[in-house]
């Protein structure tokens, strides 16, 4: 059986204009642990994804990824909607750190954190590489629009209704 889990949080710092502060492709030539707090929040896609309710197997462990988004987060814009009082808003909020990336098998794999912690290089759609926020729309990787708010969603109707397992499957493996 699978119960709702208030699944963790990301640096909403999407849509963030970046600029000349930050060094040329810094993330191809620093690696996590030498970034500095801007470099670390231009990483963030603003994606959204990790503000949506994951189900997990009490038996097996697996994780499933939901089309219903933490009531804090704000559908049309893909942010936090009080960013500054999160985890004291919502328990299961938590900061990407390089420390939970070690763990963090609840992040998707178009992340832009876990990809670099995993080695990987970012996707075209990213702003940093695109300098445009809204390709990550256009990839398709936005829960922007479809999402719905869990404060419009009956907790026993989340996994009847709104299970989305195929989410990220064409950006696995
Ligand atoms: S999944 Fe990663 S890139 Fe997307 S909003 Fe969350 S922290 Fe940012
Ligand atoms: S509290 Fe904000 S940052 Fe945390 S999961 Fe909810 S919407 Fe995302």
């Amino acid at each position: 059986m699978k119960t709702p889990q208030n699944k963790p949080e990301t640096r909403k710092t999407p849509n963030k204009p970046h600029s000349e502060a930050l060094g040329d492709r810094f993330w191809e030539k620093k690696p996590l642990a030498e970034m500095n707090e801007a470099e670390w929040e231009a990483l963030c896609d603003g994606c959204g994804a990790c503000c949506l309710i994951q189900l997990e197997d009490e038996d097996t462990g697996e994780r499933v990824f939901t089309k219903v988004a933490c009531t804090l987060l704000d559908i049309g814009t893909c942010k936090c909607k009080d960013y500054e009082n999160r985890f004291e808003k919502v328990p299961g909020c938590s900061k990407v750190t390089l420390d939970l990336l070690k763990t963090a098998d609840w992040l998707p794999p178009t992340c832009a954190y876990r990809r670099l912690y995993d080695g990987k290089p970012l996707y075209w759609w990213h702003p940093l590489i695109s300098g445009d926020p809204a390709t990550v729309k256009e990839a398709g990787v936005s829960i922007k629009g479809w999402a719905r708010s869990e404060d419009n969603v009956h907790p026993d109707e989340i996994e009847e209704k709104y299970l989305a397992p195929n989410l990220f499957k064409r950006f696995e493996g």
